[in-house]
């Protein structure tokens, strides 16, 4: 009986694992590889109309998972998005997943709302590729508008690339396998609107975007004031985004932003501050599942304390110096650093060196934990590398002493 479940378990898990190398390798395949949802997100069957029920009680329909009164996940295949509710039954689309999910994004927009329901918007909190994958396709099913923050622009109107993610960080067979992920901005430029100046966000009420970068120039995140419900896109997530297993697995918890595709930990360390100041109730994250009350807080804190030891990898192009953009994309980006591992190997390891980074992992977070515990009463906000992209807290607009001379600039000052 234990051997026949231990195979059950071994047999899903190589399948999800096997679904996330096929993403990386080939995307149309997402279509044939879509995921059935486990029994776990599948809380409670709605019955009556979708509008009746699923709103008024905030149930998990047959494939999303609740993460707080009107607000619901869709998990594509590794990422998250989610619809947001108006009282009067009106919506909008936060994020909009991976490439082939688009079907099923509809799907679940029918079982919640009823029938051919489309959203007021989609709202977008980055344009990294595992966040705009059925974007253009639904925008111009739905014609409904597209929004983001004018920083992020460049990447989603084909004007720029983002800053190449680091595949030197450390961290497991996410970060190795991370220069084949797409690099070409899509452009959705006909759908494109600028996030309100005001903090609003376009077609629901009681929420405010915020301004989060440092995984991407232009990441925002979203907050409910009345019950201080946050989305945070990739500002933090909520499973190890670095370890293959924890992908499969989604085992709660606090980490910061994915390793391989964050140009600027500067400003990573000042948005998670800004998220852990808004005291959230509940947390939903583009990666892992929601995380709620002291759990969340104490961790995010934590992390926010910590952040240069439990988030920022310990090597990597992007350590000391950031990715410096503009609102036309790349202004300058430091020296790329040498990989050692051969890419070609690397594909062929990285199946290999999941199993060993989880133990790594393991290993690292232990001594994570003890210099966490020594560092505790040291001020995180020396270890701050001085980034391009914000002004710091309290720091003199002019500081870069390489003002004269903007080709010259290094962040690694003493
Ligand atoms: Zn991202
Ligand atoms: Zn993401």
């Amino acid at each position: 009986m234990v051997i026949r479940v231990k195979l059950i378990n071994s047999q899903t898990n190589s399948k999800h694992f096997a679904q996330y190398f096929y993403l990386t390798l080939n995307q149309p395949i997402f279509a044939m590889l879509r995921t059935k949802k486990s029994d776990t997100n599948s809380l409670t069957l709605s019955k009556g109309t979708p509008m009746e029920t699923s709103q008024k009680h905030h149930a998990a329909t047959r494939q999303t998972f609740p993460v707080a009164p009107q607000v619901w996940g869709l998990k594509t295949l590794f990422v998250n998005l989610f619809y947001v509710a108006n009282p009067d039954g009106s919506w909008v689309l936060v994020d909009a997943g991976v490439n082939g999910y688009a079907q099923q994004i509809r799907d679940a927009a029918d079982e919640i709302f009823g029938e051919n329901s489309r959203p007021k918007a989609i709202v977008l909190t980055h344009g990294h590729f595992d966040h705009v994958g059925t974007v253009r396709e639904l925008a111009e099913m739905w014609q409904v508008p597209v929004y983001a923050h004018p920083m992020e622009f460049p990447y989603l109107t084909g004007q720029s690339n983002y800053p190449p993610p680091d595949s030197s960080v450390g961290g497991g067979a996410m970060a190795y396998m991370s220069f084949i992920y797409p690099k070409k901005p899509i452009d959705i430029h006909q759908f494109l609107e600028v996030l309100p100046p005001d903090g609003s966000v376009p077609g629901l009420e009681g929420w405010h975007w915020v301004y989060t970068p440092g995984h991407s120039p232009g990441h925002v995140s979203f907050f409910r004031e009345e019950d201080r419900v946050l989305i945070v896109g990739d500002a933090f997530t909520t499973r190890d985004a670095e370890s293959a297993i924890a992908v499969m697995t989604d085992k709660r918890e606090v980490h910061g932003p994915p390793n391989y595709y964050t140009p600027d930990w500067g400003s990573a360390h000042q948005s998670v501050e800004a998220l852990l100041n808004l005291s959230p109730k509940i947390a939903a994250s583009g990666h892992g599942m929601p995380m709620k009350g002291d759990e969340l807080l104490q961790q995010l804190e934590d992390l926010v304390k910590n952040f240069w030891v439990k988030a920022v990898p310990k090597y990597g192009r992007y350590v000391h110096e950031p990715a410096v953009t503009d609102e036309r994309g790349i202004v300058s980006l430091p020296p790329a650093v040498n990989n050692t591992v051969p890419k070609v190997l690397a594909v062929a390891g990285a199946v290999a060196l999941a199993g060993l980074c989880w133990m790594a992992i393991r290993k690292r977070n232990e001594t994570h934990r003890q210099h966490g515990q020594q560092r505790q009463y040291q001020s995180y906000r020396k270890e701050r590398p001085y980034s391009h992209n914000r002004v710091m807290t309290g720091m003199p607009p002019t500081i870069d002493p390489d003002h004269d001379n903007p080709e010259a600039h290094t962040n690694n000052y003493p």
